[in-house]
């Protein structure tokens, strides 16, 4: 028969005997995880044979031979990227998202080009504000201009915009009192 040794009498593979508890003698047997700094801890009342005392801390959710806590031993939770594949409809506004925004925003400047924002594009791609500024970040940049001063600029487009159309307004007018005087000329003569 081999003579095994105890590795919690002798303190090795992670396991180790401590003899008091709050300065009153006990005997605790304790298992060191190899992978975070805790350490489990087990009652006796006489020195057990390792195996048994193996068995409580295996009981206890631990794995040994590598000491693993049961927060380390626990398998990991799936990446949730990997969970539920996206919608095709998700895709596809996404797609659409980066489509636009490679179009409409300028990362250099940090400003939509005018008549755009994180708003108009989540309602064009069909997703919410807050995913288009979040792949706008991402991909693109923030915002650098300042919400007054992109005002601004959105309100001069649209008096130039309004001005244009006034002009061609105006001509329009004018080509047709241009042709009642040639008429009114043409009757007088
Ligand atoms: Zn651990």
């Amino acid at each position: 028969m081999t003579v095994r040794g105890h590795h919690y009498r002798d303190g090795s593979k992670s396991r180790f005997l401590t003899t008091s508890r709050d300065g009153r003698p006990a005997l605790i047997a304790h298992v060191r995880c190899t992978r975070c700094p805790a350490v489990g801890d087990v009652n006796l009342r006489v020195l057990m044979a390792p195996d048994q005392i193996d068995k409580k801390f295996t009981q206890r959710g631990w794995r040994l031979d590598p000491a693993l806590c049961p927060g380390c031993a626990a398998p990991k939770p799936k990446d949730p990227l990997m969970g539920a594949s996206p919608s095709p409809a998700a895709i596809r506004g996404q797609t659409e998202t980066l489509k636009l925004l490679a179009q409409h925003f300028d990362g250099e400047n940090g400003r939509y080009v005018t008549g755009w924002s994180d708003a108009t594009i989540a309602k064009a791609a069909g997703i919410s504000t807050e995913t288009v500024a979040a792949f706008r970040i991402a991909g693109f940049g923030e915002i650098k201009e300042p919400a007054e001063v992109a005002l601004l600029r959105s309100d001069i487009n649209s008096l130039e915009a309004l001005q244009r159309d006034h002009a061609s307004a105006m001509s329009t007018e004018i080509a047709a009192l241009r042709g009642r005087l040639v008429d009114l000329s043409k009757v007088a003569a």
